[in-house]
């Protein structure tokens, strides 16, 4: 098969994911890797999982597509026999959040950022997939919210979850294992391929840019990488990646600032010697039509929640 197959085909799977994740998909098996000490990433069929395992109990990063939590909760009791307690959601794309309210049932409680919960309140339409997301019910939502940034005091480590400025999308957090030297980069890095970036949400390839610089300042050299999507990395592959992200915007912006219009900066195939080994998940078109929307457009705000008590605090 050739490359072209390759991705038109993870593309399509993408978008058709939560249709077919409306089954048990009999095909997915989960894989646990030990990144250090007792932190562990599980990777099933969507956004890769990250997992601190203990006597406090599981603290779960993402939750997966839906339909494939019992396998998800398969793969944990292979790790721990402590009860899975807190799931921290990364943004609100469906192959991150999905498993939410199967595993909500079962006890655990759902945090994430406030857009993260507001995103999935209403519908959102991913620009440059050509798709409309409706809302999650309401058992699906994140029931504690932040704002900037959160720490879990959990089996033996300190666990940050940081808020970055949009990057791929408005409602993006990294988590930081402290004491394992482990960082959840969520979908700020798709490891070894373009990233899709969620433009409607504000999110851009500045943003992608800036997220990961974050993380590099916070990481040293024996700092591991769990992606949202692709294999576990290390400091110079996600180094390898950020320099992509700035070739790709740099030339993208040369020909924006020449005034080229979309489809003009697509033809102009600015990413041609680069898509032999990043156009995996992502053709270079639907790529560069991604960097290209989120410099010229700005994003939907995310709907306000409403409030019939107290005033929001400022
Ligand atoms: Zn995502």
């Amino acid at each position: 098969m050739n490359r072209m197959h390759l991705y038109v085909i993870s593309t399509l799977l993408l978008v058709t994911g939560a249709v077919a994740s409306a089954q048990t998909r009999p095909e997915v098996e989960f894989r646990t890797t030990q990144v250090r000490d007792n932190v562990y990433m599980l990777a099933g069929a969507g956004g890769n999982l990250g997992a601190s395992v203990g006597e406090d109990g599981v603290l779960l990063i993402d939750s997966e597509y839906e339909g494939l939590t019992d396998k998800m909760i398969s793969a944990v009791k292979a790790i721990s026999d402590r009860p899975i307690r807190f799931v921290v959601n990364t943004h609100w794309h469906f192959d991150h959040v999905g498993g939410n309210e199967a595993l909500a049932k079962a006890g655990p409680v759902i945090v994430a950022h406030e857009n993260v919960r507001k995103r999935m309140s209403s519908e959102q339409h991913l620009l440059g997939l050509d798709r409309s997301v409706p809302p999650s019910p309401p058992g699906a939502l994140p029931t504690v919210t932040f704002t900037d940034r959160l720490t879990f005091h959990w089996n033996g480590d300190e666990v940050t979850i940081l808020h970055v400025e949009p990057a791929h999308t408005d409602g993006d957090s990294i988590v930081l294992f402290h004491k394992a030297n482990v960082i959840h980069m969520g979908d700020l890095y798709f490891a070894g391929m373009y990233p899709f970036i969620d433009v409607n949400t504000g999110a851009s390839i500045d943003g992608m840019i800036k997220g990961v610089d974050k993380a590099l300042a916070l990481a040293n050299e024996e700092t591991k990488f769990i992606p949202g999507h692709g294999p576990l990395s290390d400091l110079a592959s996600l180094r390898s990646y950020r320099e992509m992200l700035a070739t790709a915007r740099d030339r993208v912006k040369a020909l924006v600032d020449q005034g080229k219009s979309r489809d003009e900066v697509i033809a102009a195939k600015p990413t041609a010697d680069l898509d032999a080994k990043w156009a995996r998940a992502f053709g270079p078109d639907l790529w560069v039509g991604i960097v290209y929307d989120g410099m010229t457009r700005g994003g939907d705000p995310p709907a306000a929640g409403e409030s019939a008590g107290p005033k929001p605090v400022p």
